[in-house]
């Protein structure tokens, strides 16, 4: 108040603050999303699938964990050029997201290696899912009309006890059995101890 009876009130231009706030919060936003996502396939990075399976495993859940490998993915590269390699990888990601369910988690790990966390203790589900991953894989959804493309997968249990490293462990080992084996198919590997052969994922009891 001044000595002449005016009141001078000072303000701040609170819609312009919330403004600048709102697009902070927008910008955090968007960099949390980017630092977790793959920016070829747009689907998780290793970084946030494998913190997916930390979570998973510090919250003692059951599930499955699936590492998936393109079968000879260096011959689509020599065939028909890195670009075209790079457009396959992201409709194979498209044709994965598109099969699995919301609750299952899917990332890519390297560049045409990708894991899924099925959210579920049943192996039959885990096992379902898988096939119907490999029966998305024609030639339209790939966008190659000459080309089938296959995949092999490693397949183990993510049991409470575990640790990141056993799992990736035993998925890489029944992903090479698969590849040893002709390809185009999943393999399961069951235990650490004792440690046997992964099994064909078409003749494991469910
Ligand atoms: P295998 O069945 O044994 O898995 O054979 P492969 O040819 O799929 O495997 P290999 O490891 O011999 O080759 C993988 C190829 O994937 C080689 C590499 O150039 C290609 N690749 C890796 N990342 C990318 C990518 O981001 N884009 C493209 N276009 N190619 C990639
Ligand atoms: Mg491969
Ligand atoms: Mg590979």
């Amino acid at each position: 108040m001044r000595d002449d009876g005016w009141i001078i009130y000072v303000g701040t231009d609170v819609t312009q603050l919330n403004a600048s706030e709102r697009h902070l919060r927008l910008a955090r936003d968007a960099l949390l999303r980017q630092s977790a996502t793959d920016d070829l396939t747009g689907v998780s990075n290793r970084r946030h699938i494998l913190a997916r399976l930390q979570e998973v495993l510090d919250s003692a859940q059951d599930g499955w964990a699936c590492v998936l490998d393109i079968d000879h993915f260096k011959r689509i590269n020599d065939s028909y050029g890195h670009q075209t390699g790079d457009d396959v990888l992201v409709r194979f990601a498209r044709a994965v997201r598109g099969t699995i369910r919301l609750r299952d988690a899917f990332g890519r790990v390297g560049g045409e290696e990708f894991l899924i966390l099925f959210a579920t203790p049943h192996l039959s589900e885990a096992s379902t899912a898988l096939q119907r991953i490999r029966d998305a894989l024609t030639a339209e959804t790939i966008g190659l009309p000459d080309v089938t493309l296959t995949v092999s997968g490693g397949l183990t249990a993510i049991a409470v006890g575990d640790t990141q490293a056993q799992i990736l462990r035993r998925a890489d080992l029944a992903l090479y059995c698969a590849k040893q084996n002709g390809r185009n198919q999943i393999r399961l590997a069951l235990a650490d101890d004792p440690p046997s052969d992964p099994l064909l994922l078409s003749e494991a009891r469910r």
